[in-house]
């Protein structure tokens, strides 16, 4: 008998089950359910203890409870159209008491007298009769019960499906292939951490003989899933280690020397170790795979020039790829004015280049003349090519996939990655979305920055603000002000951006120089307008968020944020990140009429501390890690029952777990692994999680 296609559930269509024809098939289709496997993971969202068994002359007016009894008698009334009450009388031992249901006039002849049966529902005490509006009943057959009289499984659902023909699915499943499925965690586990084997986790989560039963089962469900996901990470990582990388670099020399020489700073401790790790990476034989985490403004940039320019100076290539076209032509402006002073020369790749100007460049890259380039995911094209890419840096690493990682790994033989964030992570986010990447990061600013003071005003209070800004415009200083998001449209942006520009200009902000800047413009028009406020020849820069990522003009200290409740605590860290760049004390001023609970908590962590990763917390608690980091994007499976904030321990647990056993088994050939394996391959494959350059 082959494993796959008699007895594993995991090929068994939900349709091969007995009370499953094609329409209910299609229901729970719906539900993503396809499989017997599918329907097992299936978990209930809540439960409903009705294993108390009330007799009635117990039972107190608004409860919800569940009694027993004997069907005795029956009535139906239609006191108006459109509604049929049926009451049937039910005999308990000690007496008598209704149970009302309200148009369902079939239940009359489906529990005729004589019938045994548990209903459950809200109780009602008047004129001495107690009577139940039923929410939910079953007949009291000798067998095992399912809806009453029992801790009950409440279901996530959709359409015509019910929580009682869930109910009664979920079952037959259970009793058909519960038995069968196989343990496939490796046997030391579920003994060390006290959790129960599949098949009774499965039973229990379903159907728990007690509450506590179903948080053991649950538990086990929550180690199963981290566990996984970070097996998938430690195999990636550990298939990533034992690549070699197709070149190898000259020692740091002349030009990374000369660059550190030219800079008007030192570098901060954090940077100094971040480089020398880099450092360590590029001359071990298998390629850097590096997060570089720190928050806005810490430095990264200089590190990634440092990085780069080893490449340059080996002969070798880099390429550095920025999420928006603003970034990049800043990153652009950055890398010329730190590097042509030593003769090296970086090309810009990016949208609405002339089309001779972009083949001149990819023609430079192709010959290997071009040793440095700066883009968008214009650098990820097949038309791009490489002579010898020994370097890829990644800006903002959450705006892109994983997938897009890869793709510009690919266009070398395996090169050094160092990816950079500036949204900081939470720890336990950290170890899911880059747990196969190794972390260096920057914990301090650089000397001589003013934290940022954050105000929250209401709308009344922007003539002051306004005021404010044409007060550091007199002693020489810039500001931005971000407009209100519209939302789901980008046009409708604009057009707010447009007229509030239009308004500032003629009105309130009359004395100074305003300029505009969102994301409809073509990238020449952007470039001029970036290349203005960073000049000077702008005062106050009224934008939509393209500002949020990476700008940074150090003369600017004003940053006012118009309907600041709309944006995320991650995006108004990174606006506020625009401002406090340079030597002078900043600003940032949340303006918003705060409408919701969340929003003014929100607003009042941004005002209580400028620490990125306090806030990423926050973040994390606040709306879940989906939003967060956009993990959707990254192509990180969608957690089914672990939560990273509430399950933070499993996930450290699983994490180490994972580590060790990959060590220890690389491959997972080892004859105990391989139904692991096998339910790695199951979970993964479709995902392309499994799948490394
Ligand atoms: P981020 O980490 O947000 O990308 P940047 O690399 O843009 O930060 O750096 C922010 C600003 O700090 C830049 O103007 C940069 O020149 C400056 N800077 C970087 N490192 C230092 C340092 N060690 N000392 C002083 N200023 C620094
Ligand atoms: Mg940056």
């Amino acid at each position: 008998m082959t494993a796959l296609s008699v007895s594993n559930p995991a090929v068994q269509p939900v349709q091969y089950l007995k009370s499953v024809g094609p329409r209910r098939a299609a229901l729970l289709g719906r539900l993503g359910i396809g499989t017997v496997w599918d329907l097992l993971y299936h978990f209930p969202r809540a439960y409903h203890d009705r294993s108390l068994i009330k007799p009635a002359h117990a039972c107190v007016h608004g409860e919800q409870a569940t009694l027993q009894g004997v069907v005795a008698a029956a009535q139906e009334q239609k006191p108006r159209r459109g509604l049929t009450i049926t009451k049937l009388v039910l005999q308990d031992g000690a007496g008598i008491f209704y149970a009302v249901w309200f148009n369902q006039p079939y239940i009359k002849k489906q529990l005729p007298t004589g019938t045994r049966l548990l209903v459950t529902g809200k109780v009602e005490r008047g004129y001495g009769a107690v009577q139940v509006a039923v929410s939910d009943y079953e007949v009291l057959d000798g067998e095992e019960t399912l809806h009453a009289g029992r801790i009950v499984p409440v279901y996530p659902l959709t359409g015509q499906l019910t929580q009682r023909l869930m109910r009664s699915v979920v079952r037959q499943a259970l009793d058909e292939w519960a038995g069968q499925m196989d343990e496939f965690l490796p046997p030391a586990l579920p003994a060390r951490y006290h959790l129960p084997a599949l098949s009774t986790a499965l039973v229990q989560i379903h159907f728990p003989d007690t509450e506590r039963e179903a948080r053991r089962a649950q538990k086990r469900f929550i180690f199963e899933e981290l566990f996984l996901l970070q097996l998938v990470l430690a195999g990636r990582r550990r298939r990533l280690v034992r690549q070699e990388k197709g070149h190898s670099y000259r020692p740091a020399g002349e030009l990374v020397r000369r660059l550190l020489d030219t800079l008007p700073f030192q570098l901060t401790a954090g940077q100094e170790q971040a480089w020398r790790e880099i450092c360590r990476d590029m001359d071990a034989a298998a390629p850097m795979n590096r997060l570089l985490q720190g928050d806005v403004g810490a430095g990264k940039t200089v590190v990634a020039v440092l990085t780069l320019l080893r490449a340059v100076e080996s002969g070798l290539q880099g390429a550095l790829m920025a999420p928006t076209e603003t970034l990049a032509g800043q990153h652009y402006l950055s890398l010329c004015r730190l590097l042509e002073p030593l003769g090296v020369k970086t090309a810009l790749l990016a949208g609405g280049m002339k089309n001779r100007e972009r083949e001149a460049v990819l023609a430079g890259l192709q010959s290997g003349e071009t040793g440095l380039v700066v883009g968008t995911h214009a650098l990820i094209q097949e038309v791009v090519q490489f002579q010898r890419l020994a370097v890829v840096v990644i800006d903002e690493q959450h705006r892109f996939g994983v997938r897009q990682r890869a793709h510009l790994q690919y266009k070398g033989r395996h090169p050094d990655v160092l990816v950079m964030t500036a949204t900081p992570i939470p720890r336990t986010l950290a170890l899911t979305l880059y747990g196969d990447l190794d972390v260096s990061t920057i914990k301090e600013l650089p000397p001589g920055r003013r934290p940022v003071q954050t105000l929250a005003c209401a709308p009344a209070q922007l003539p002051d603000v306004y005021r404010m800004i044409l007060e550091q415009v007199r002693e020489g200083r810039q500001a931005y002000v971000v407009c209100p998001l519209v939302e789901e449209s980008e046009k409708l942006d604009v057009q707010a951006a447009v007229d509030l520009a239009a308004a500032l200009a003629a009105g309130p902000l009359k004395s100074c120089r305003t300029g505009l800047l969102h994301g409809r413009l073509k990238a020449a028009e952007k470039e001029q307008v970036m290349h203005a406020f960073r000049g000077g020849e702008i005062d106050v820069l009224v934008a939509t968020t393209v500002v949020e990522v990476g700008v940074d003009v150090p003369n600017a200290t004003v940053m006012v944020i118009l309907d600041a409740d709309r944006f995320g605590l991650a995006q108004l860290h990174q606006l506020r990140g625009r401002v406090g760049r340079g030597a002078h004390q900043s600003y940032c001023i949340l303006v918003s009429g705060a409408r919701t609970e969340e929003a003014r908590t929100r607003l009042a962590a941004m005002t209580a501390t400028t620490d990125g990763f306090v806030l990423a917390e926050k973040d994390l608690q606040l709306r879940g890690p989906g939003e967060f980091t956009g993990t959707r994007q990254s192509g990180l499976p969608d957690l089914k029952i672990a939560d990273l904030v509430r399950d933070w321990r499993a996930l450290e647990t699983a994490r180490s777990e994972a580590v060790k056993l990959i060590t220890a088994d690389p491959d997972l050939t080892a004859p105990e692994h391989r139904a692991l394996a096998e339910e790695l391959k199951r979970r993964f494959s479709r995902s392309g999680y499994l799948e490394i350059s």
